[in-house]
């Protein structure tokens, strides 16, 4: 990884942190970048502030010795701005703190460093700072982004009313044991386009899964219910891949494993036939279920038969 600009490598916090800044870009909203005490942020005029954190350790989010650096970076940038994206918001900045294991520690910055400019320089994120430390642990980084809402506001969880239909952005389930879970696609253009062509009643990225995530919409919304329809749901491939090793369903995997990272929008019904009919770019759509008054959340099988959703276990969906 040698840089024609700067043939040495690093070799201390002081001169890792110089490394960092010479990458970072500075953008529309960044007054100040890394190098004072704080960065000067300028919020766009009427815009609102929309801030989001995520902590990632290695031997929970991640492994550092399977996955490496570089995907460390990548996911830990990523699953930050799929929060942004389940606002409907636009990221502007992040600020990057990281406790490094003291063995390669300055290598080891670079190639989070590197896995995460990409996502970064693609929504025009700026690193406008962080937190360097070394110790004897494992690798745990901790990244807050920051965004502004658009002209439309920030969509919240809590704005679904019964009768309003569920759509996802993408298929689900798999994601942890085929290694995708390292890769999370945030969904920003998507929920901006979405956010765009209709009302969005309530949104949230699915990081938990979607019976889980759902039930956070339906608990913000004033304690409403849901039924799901278990033949509209779209099952990554990942999640038939995994079934085959595990005996659990495909269907049991898209409904309860976590981190695919697409989003769950609550819409008015004939808002989402419109979206179906005319997904706005570079959205897809695929319509899942309904909300409803009385509490629950239900998955209605092919002929008709309404089973409890039961977060705690899904045996009684394999036959
Ligand atoms: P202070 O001691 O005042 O907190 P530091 O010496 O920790 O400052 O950091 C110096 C500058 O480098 C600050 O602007 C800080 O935000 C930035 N910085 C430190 N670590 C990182 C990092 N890992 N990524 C990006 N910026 C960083
Ligand atoms: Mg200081």
């Amino acid at each position: 990884m040698t840089d024609p600009l700067n043939p040495a490598p690093p070799t201390g916090e002081f001169s890792l942190i110089d490394w960092i800044r010479r990458r970072s870009g500075v953008g529309r909203t960044t007054v100040l970048g890394i190098g004072d005490d704080c960065a000067i942020l300028r919020p766009s005029p009427d815009a609102n502030w929309l801030v989001t954190t995520d902590m990632l350790m290695d031997g929970r989010h991640f492994r550092l010795d399977h996955d490496g650096p570089e995907a460390v970076g990548f996911k830990a940038l990523g699953v930050n701005l799929s929060d942004i994206a389940a606002m409907a918001g636009v990221p502007v900045a992040a600020v990057v703190a990281v406790a490094l294991p003291k063995a390669h520690a300055v290598a080891l910055a670079q190639g989070i460093h590197s896995g995460m400019a990409p996502l970064a320089e693609r929504y025009g994120v700026d690193l406008v700072g962080g937190d360097t430390n070394a110790w004897d642990g494992p690798l745990v980084i901790s990244i807050t982004v920051l965004g502004e809402t658009t002209a439309k506001g920030a969509v919240r969880r809590s704005g679904a009313i019964p009768g309003d239909a569920i759509v996802v952005t993408g298929p689900l389930g798999g994601s942890l044991q085929s290694g995708r879970h390292l890769r999370p696609q945030p969904r920003l253009l998507e929920a901006l386009a979405l956010h765009q062509a209709v009302p969005l009643h309530a949104m949230i990225d699915i990081s938990d899964g979607l019976a889980s995530d759902l039930g956070h919409i339906l608990e913000e919304s004033g304690g409403l219910g849901a039924i799901l329809d278990a033949d509209a749901i779209p099952i990554h491939p990942d999640a038939v891949n995994q079934s085959l090793d595990d005996g659990r369903s495909p269907l049991d995997h898209a409904l309860n494993d976590g981190e695919d990272f697409e989003l769950c929008v609550v819409v008015a019904p004939e808002d989402a036939t419109r979206l179906i009919n005319a997904p706005p770019s570079p959205a897809t759509i695929h319509r899942v279920g309904q909300i409803r008054a009385e509490p629950g959340l239900w998955l209605r099988t092919r002929d008709g038969q309404l089973i409890a959703i039961d977060a705690r276990g899904f045996d009684h969906l394999q036959q």
